[in-house]
């Protein structure tokens, strides 16, 4: 299906965008306010609705609820006077700006490539069917309703919830699946293990790598005060229904498996014959193109660009994925004029990790910080950054009046 539209003999020019996640709808805005009468955008998602990742963990405790965290693609395209296609994307044809999808075929003038990341479940079809992963509403609901179920079940055989990878996520799946057990058995966090034991393990010898060693013991005395084992050098070698045995040998029974051992590009990323950097991310050059294929860009979690004056790619966050987004539309639109690209250089202010509820770490203009201040930037920022002024009032209330902390 060509649906590059004509309008009076005029042939309009078309941009599509892959992908209603930061990125993609920080694209679509820039395009709708900046673009030129004779430009169409379309934006295509398989969901329905962009989900605010960064307080999904907080949906397991019941901190913030999940209508508060996602916004409707449709009615937020339509405010924009751009067309939202649902559909997944199956190939992914740079060169020839054409995309094939599970609603059609689609042909544009100009691709925007911002499909993000998924869970990563590094070949373990095990993982994939039994566990949870944590990239979605549903995920973050399916984690809630599977410990509420596990402590409504009895204590005997004591259950467990084991979260396999400790990273950001992995810690504050715990912290935060620590919280929905106090609040379900009104124990205090010290006696949590009585009726339901939660374990964080890590394959490597150290947690939350990125993190100076002061902030991982920190993170890990933090997490054992929540009532929660964190183990290194461990991972799941076996994972089934109700039921997971660590590579130590240990056999869990009655088990809820959370996973969070990273995220990597979908399959329409993956299958692009095209480079790629560190985590199959797409390689772009410094104005977020792909090589080879100028009117094709890439922002987000999807794409790598790299830290100016490094080999390194960006870290995979809202923030850059946002600038990325609002970068690539804002060359689209150069291109189309005719006018130099600009150079992406996202401004590094440093970053926030919320660790469990209430508490994180970070390392902000250069200087490291922990505990509760580092927790309220993380809120205060996802309040802001969040799309709809409904769901700003609705987080804030819900962070008011359903807190939550040690
Ligand atoms: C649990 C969790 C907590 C996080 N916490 C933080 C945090 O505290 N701070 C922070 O800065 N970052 C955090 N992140 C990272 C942040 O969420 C990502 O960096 C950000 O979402 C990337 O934005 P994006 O637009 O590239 O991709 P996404 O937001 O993932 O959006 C991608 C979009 O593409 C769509 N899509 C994907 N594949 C297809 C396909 N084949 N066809 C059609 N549509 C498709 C998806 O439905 C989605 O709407 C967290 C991530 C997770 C998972």
């Amino acid at each position: 299906m060509d649906v590059r539209l004509r309008a009076e003999g005029v042939t309009m020019r078309r941009v599509l965008i892959l992908g209603g996640g930061y990125a993609g709808l920080a694209a679509a805005r820039k395009l709708a306010r900046g673009a030129p009468p004779d430009v169409s955008v379309a934006l295509v998602d398989r969901g329905r609705e962009n989900v605010f990742t960064p307080v999904l963990p907080d949906v397991i405790s019941g901190r913030i609820r999940p209508r508060h965290m996602v916004e409707p693609l449709e009615p937020f395209c339509r405010r924009l006077d751009v067309e939202f296609i649902h559909g997944a994307v199956r190939r992914i044809h740079p060169a020839e700006g054409r995309v094939e999808t599970d609603a059609g075929d689609f042909s544009a003038d100009y691709l925007l490539i911002c499909l993000g990341c998924e869970n990563n479940y590094h070949g373990n079809s095990q993982a994939r069917e039994h566990a949870i992963g944590l990239k979605s509403r549903a995920e973050g609901a399916a984690m809630r309703q599977g410990v509420t179920d596990l402590v409504r079940g009895g204590r005997r055989p004591r259950p467990h919830v084991v979260v396999v990878g400790g990273g950001y996520t992995g810690f504050e799946v715990a912290g935060h699946v620590a919280l929905l057990l106090h609040r379900l058995t009104g124990l205090p966090y010290a006696r949590l293990p009585e009726v339901c034991r939660v374990l964080v393990v890590e394959q490597a010898d150290e947690v939350l790598r990125n993190c100076s060693p002061a902030v991982r013991h920190w993170a890990v005395r933090l997490l054992e005060r929540f009532g929660v084992e964190v183990r290194t050098g461990v991972s799941a070698a076996e994972i089934g229904p109700g039921q997971v045995r660590l590579t130590d040998g240990t056999r869990l029974g009655r088990t809820l498996a959370a996973w969070t051992a990273g995220v990597t590009p979908g399959p329409a990323v993956a299958a692009l014959d095209t480079p790629k950097v560190a985590g199959g991310r797409l390689a772009v050059d410094e104005f977020l193109r792909l090589p080879e294929a100028p009117a094709a860009f890439a922002a987000g979690d999807a794409a790598g660009p790299r830290v100016p004056g490094t080999e390194e790619p960006l870290r995979l966050n809202v923030p850059f994925s946002l600038a990325g987004g609002r970068h690539a539309a804002r060359n689209v639109l150069r291109s189309m004029a005719g006018r130099p690209l600009e150079p992406f250089r996202p401004f590094d202010p440093g970053y926030i990790v919320p660790l469990a509820p209430g508490q994180g770490a970070g390392v902000v203009l250069g200087v490291e910080m922990v505990g509760r201040l580092p927790s309220l930037l993380h809120y205060l920022m996802c309040v802001a950054r969040t799309w709809s002024w409904s769901n700003r009032l609705g987080m804030s209330r819900d962070l008011m009046f359903k807190g939550g902390r040690l």
